[in-house]
């Protein structure tokens, strides 16, 4: 039983909210992840009764027992997506059916109830109302909705749980790069994979985060900005960033992109920027493509550029590639490339409803 994908919100807007002021002064300068709204949401899960009790209401601390699951085995997912402020002061959502259908998708990969996928939307849909004074205006930002669940039975048998919390918040941020994204340098990660074949590589957990985390330290260690993992079997082929997707693009503008296969992370990026390529004609082939094959063809010049992917950063340019045993390239000239910055152009301005949105991916609020 999954519950009722209608059940109505109760909605307690916060007896304190932060005054304008104070609000305002943040929201000039928000950076990312670190500025959190007046709202959150929260429906609980039990086995028997289903979905039930869906709440907005004051942002506030969690109280709960150290012997809950989700803090011995992980039983946790989470999504990432923004609410945009649109040109004449409303509020649009992009593509928050795909984030609720991966969440549903993630939970079944970690034995967790599949929260409706309605429900999802709509919880996101009453906190960006709820919060829609901290939806910053400026270029690049947003307000950043970070929807998860924690198995919150409270026993310490290995199995999945029979209680869970969803919940909501939000947090404003600013452009992830101010004034277009500067590119990075990668450090190819030799010792560490972050997901394996049968692993949790596909599903959104936060434990795919925790097992990146030393390479991500060795990246920076090594003077790089990001890890970019190979695949686990042969050590060859590139899988992607610790939270981006990655794309080749080559001289002829056709682009590579890494096949889905259970250990790459489906992001809807990616997706939407497969479909963006289509319509311009431009081929994207879903293909492996090996760490040598990347270096000979950087050095060839038959690789013009590469990029990361995600709904953070949007895309981020990558210029240099380092590794193990002196591995170190550059791509085209070390600085963004054109079709990297025509595709960000093109799905930012669908984003923020500068540009027809001919696959219907914005959803207006309010
Ligand atoms: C979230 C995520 C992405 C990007 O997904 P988007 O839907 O484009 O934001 C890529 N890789 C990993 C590992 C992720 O967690």
């Amino acid at each position: 039983m999954t519950g009722d994908s209608s059940l109505t919100f109760a909605v307690e807007t916060s007896a304190a909210p932060m005054p304008a002021s104070e609000r305002s002064a943040l929201l000039e300068n928000p950076g990312f992840g670190r500025i959190f709204t007046d709202h959150m949401v929260t429906i609980r899960y039990k086995e028997g009764q289903g979905w039930h009790d869906a709440r907005v209401h004051s942002r506030r601390p969690l109280e709960m027992d150290p012997a809950c699951a989700v803090l011995h085995y992980a039983q946790e997912i989470f999504e990432g997506l923004k609410a945009y402020r649109t040109q004449d002061g409303g509020a649009s959502l992009f593509r928050a059916d795909a984030n609720a259908r991966r969440f549903r998708a993630s939970a079944e990969r970690l034995a967790m109830a599949p929260l409706p996928e309605e429900l999802f939307v709509e919880s996101c849909r009453q906190l960006v109302k709820a919060d829609r004074d901290w939806i910053p205006g400026g270029e690049g930002a947003a307000l950043y909705l970070r929807p998860f669940m924690i198995a919150s039975s409270v026993f310490l048998g290995v199995k999945p749980a029979d209680e869970y919390l969803y919940m909501v918040i939000a947090s404003s941020v600013g452009a992830y790069f101010k004034g277009g994204a500067p590119s990075v340098t990668l450090w190819v990660s030799e010792h560490y994979n972050r997901a394996g074949p049968g692993g949790t590589g596909a599903a959104k957990c936060g434990g795919n985060y925790a097992a990146s985390l030393l390479p991500q330290k060795e990246a920076i260690a090594e003077g790089c900005d990001q890890v970019i993992f190979l695949d686990t079997i042969e050590q060859k082929w590139i899988e992607e960033l610790g939270g981006m997707n990655v794309f080749f693009v080559m001289d002829d503008g056709s682009m590579i992109t890494p096949p889905l296969g259970g250990t790459i992370l489906p992001g809807i990026t990616r997706d939407s920027l497969l479909t963006l390529a289509a319509d311009r004609g431009l081929t994207v082939r879903e293909e492996r493509y090996s760490i040598d094959q990347w270096q000979a063809d950087a050095k060839s010049g038959r690789l013009r550029e590469t990029f990361a992917c995600g709904t953070a950063a949007v895309l981020t340019p990558i210029g240099r590639v380092r590794g193990r045993d002196g591995l170190d390239f550059t791509i085209g000239n070390g600085g963004p490339g054109m079709q990297t910055e025509q595709l960000r152009a093109a799905l930012v301005d669908i984003q923020r409803g500068l540009a027809p949105d001919p696959h219907n991916w914005v959803e207006r609020i309010f």
